[in-house]
């Protein structure tokens, strides 16, 4: 069994817990679905956890560079226009712009799958094009100021739209027997969002710790007659 995952920043323990003030503000950005869907989908998710079920995939992008000879996509920013000193390695093409993209999902990586599967995630920033999806090209390295660290991001090529968060559903359906793609994971051509899941939820499903039985066990009388499990179980 699988421990639950650590929930909206809640410490992990032996029990699943989950921050109900951190989920109240994802809740209040959503412009679809409730506080109580959404608190009903995380528990199962972090349920499914609990026997034994990964997620729909792991490849998703947390934040990264995009170079592209097209505009930065909308609602990401652009390096030349933050000011920000970045070195590229390689370096982008003539005419590129490189990119903050963050939050995206990728095909059949966290948010692909099922429209109602618990497992699957909600709510990215962006999402990578069926047709040309983001390829690793290299790295760029950057300071947040002059006496900070050198950090360093992954640098991509590729095509990302903005995620429609507004059609994903609250996953509170059956964990699926399948892998297929639904709602925005089945639209037509571009619109395909992450495609099919690479797991299927149900057959992952593992239950072994039952742990110490918790009842007590009452002492059968010394003269009761012993009854075999064959006895009871014909087949
Ligand atoms: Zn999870």
């Amino acid at each position: 069994m699988g421990p639950p995952k650590n929930i909206c920043g809640a410490p992990p323990g032996p029990d699943i817990s989950i921050d109900k003030v951190a989920i109240l503000e994802v809740a209040s950005k959503r412009t679809n679905g409730s506080y109580a869907a959404l608190l009903a989908s995380i528990a199962m998710h972090e349920l499914g956890h609990g026997i034994g079920i990964d997620h729909n995939g792991d490849n998703d992008i947390d934040i990264a560079f995009l170079i592209t000879s097209a505009d930065c996509p909308p609602e990401s920013f652009s390096v030349d226009e933050m000011g920000m000193a970045v070195i590229f390695n390689p370096p982008p093409p003539p005419g590129a712009h490189a990119c903050v993209i963050w939050s995206v999902a990728r095909r059949h990586g966290q948010h692909s799958g099922d429209e109602f599967s618990p497992m699957k995630y909600t709510s990215a920033a962006f999402y990578e094009s069926p047709t040309d999806p983001l390829k690793r090209s290299g790295d760029g390295s950057y300071k947040v100021s002059i006496s900070s660290p050198v950090e360093s991001l992954e640098t991509y090529t590729g095509t990302v739209y903005k995620y429609r968060a507004d059609l994903d559903r609250e996953g509170l359906g059956p964990f699926p027997d399948n892998n297929r793609g639904s709602g925005i994971n089945a639209l037509p051509g571009e619109q395909n969002h992450a495609g099919d899941s690479c797991r299927i939820a149900a057959t992952q499903i593992h239950i072994t710790d039952f742990g110490p039985d918790p009842v007590q066990q009452i002492p059968c009388p010394a003269d009761s007659p012993r009854l075999e499990r064959a006895d009871i179980c014909k087949d």
